[in-house]
């Protein structure tokens, strides 16, 4: 019997109340599983790249179906009986049915002859009456976060008109505080697949490619990070200033950050003023700009890195750098991880340590020509509402295709549109995103994928 399936408000209440109603459940406090990096290079890659072609945005924007009218969906869970597995316990059973052990509690009420000792005690082989209860959707897939073929299936078994009602549901707070897991789920529904299987998707494709080129997957990967990636500059400008002279650039740095902060509006300086707050802030990376072929990074710490190129442009307007602020410290900061890297990651440890060690060894940073389109795109697009006409850097119009289409060309068709589903999950919900900003996104991957959003 199935242990879970979804149904609207208006389908409980046609039905009557479910035991759930009785045994209200709190919110799942803690957010979408977080997906382990480890990878120091990261850290160093929230850049802006050095200008590239410029593309024009679609003239026109086509009106986004509001979808169906919001109503509450909810999972419902249990049902039928379970068989105590050997050296099963009641935590561990309700763990697994309803995603919260603490639930065992429906399971020893519901079943007085087979448990005993309070519910601490059940025996093998014991056949449980299982409670069908039913929780709000939102909560019911947090509960699962350890457990992402549960989810999977979950999400599966929704369909697209219940799923769109659940999105619509959602308050802005909830959409926001569960970001990372509802993009992943909406991955998991483009793809039918999860973070796993798509990572296995994504080598095999990669292997196939790397043949066809007469190449190990190792060196397949580093010679596409090497033509596709970022960051292997070496740094001259810089080192080859004098003491003297190094010391009046950062005179002048600091004469910039002071010109920023006295001329930022309201939100400028709260973006700033949260930064500080966490420990970061401007910092003098000029060495690193040159590196990373950036105009400024964002360190993944609430540091904004900023160089030469940066300086000069707050010379002549500070006004001109305010997208770029928010691009940084407010765009790439909230956008954190990707999954594009997670993915990446996951192939990374499937491989021989020889294979790593050739796929890593490449000419730029691998998180570049893997992990960072997404991020890139979601701080493009963050920056829209503080465009400058002389904006110095990438403008979103530009470098929100270009980076789409990196990752057209980076992943497997499958996972690339899974990334682009669940990036759009991202834009969508942010509490940061203009309208102008998000019809440019429902543009651009219809011109790069052929999606409609
Ligand atoms: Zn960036």
């Amino acid at each position: 019997m199935p242990e879970y399936t979804s149904r609207s408000a208006s389908q409980l209440a046609a039905d009557g109340p479910l035991l759930a109603d009785e045994h209200a459940i709190d919110p799942h406090a803690s957010a979408a599983s977080r997906r382990g990096q480890s990878d120091d290079i990261r850290q160093a890659l929230r850049d802006e790249p050095a200008d590239g072609p410029t593309r024009q945005a679609a003239a026109s924007a086509g009106d986004r179906d509001e979808g169906a009218p919001a109503e509450p969906q909810f999972l419902e869970l249990g049902g039928g009986t379970h068989t105590v597995p050997p050296g099963g316990n009641l935590w561990r059973i309700a763990e697994e049915i309803y995603g919260d052990g603490s639930l065992y509690v429906l399971l020893r009420d519901a079943n007085p002859d087979d448990v005993h000792d309070g519910g601490r005690l059940v025996y093998a082989g014991a056949v449980l009456d299982v409670p069908r209860i039913a929780r709000p959707m939102l909560d019911g897939l947090a509960a699962f976060s350890d457990d992402p073929e549960r989810q999977l299936d979950v999400v599966s078994g929704v369909s697209q008109e219940d799923y769109a009602a659940f999105i619509a549901g959602l308050t802005a707070e909830e959409a926001d505080a569960n970001a990372e897991m509802l993009q992943t789920l909406e991955m998991m529904r483009a793809s039918g697949m999860t973070l796993d299987q798509l990572a296995e998707d994504q080598q095999r494709w990669m292997e196939t490619r790397a043949a066809a080129e007469g190449l190990s997957i190792g060196g397949f990967i580093q010679q596409e990070t090497a033509a596709r990636g970022y960051g292997g500059a070496t740094a001259t400008w810089w080192p080859s200033l004098t003491p003297d002279e190094q010391r009046a650039w950062t005179a002048r740095f600091e004469a910039a950050v002071a010109a920023v902060e006295a001329a930022a509006p309201d939100d400028i300086r709260a973006i700033l003023d949260e930064a500080t707050a966490n420990g970061g802030g401007f910092a003098w990376e000029p060495q690193v700009c040159e590196e990373l072929g950036a105009f400024a990074f964002n360190n993944g710490r609430h540091a904004l890195g900023v160089g030469r190129a940066w300086v000069e442009a707050v010379e002549t307007d500070p006004a001109v750098t305010f997208g770029n602020v928010a691009h940084e410290l407010s765009g790439h900061q909230e956008y954190g991880d990707t999954v594009g890297w997670a993915i990446i990651s996951r192939v990374l440890a499937n491989l021989p340590a020889d294979e790593q060690a050739l796929a890593r060894g490449g000419a730029n940073h691998i998180f570049s020509a893997y992990g960072y389109m997404e991020t890139e795109v979601f701080a493009e697009l963050r920056e829209q509402e503080h465009l400058h006409p002389d904006n110095p850097t990438d403008t979103p119009a530009q470098d929100v295709p270009r980076q789409l289409q990196r990752i057209a060309d980076a992943f497997s068709p499958t996972v690339a549109d899974a990334i682009v589903r669940g990036l759009w999950r991202r834009v969508e919900s942010s509490p940061h995103m203009t309208d102008e900003a998000r019809q440019l996104f429902v543009e651009q991957v219809r011109a790069v994928f052929g999606i409609a959003l």
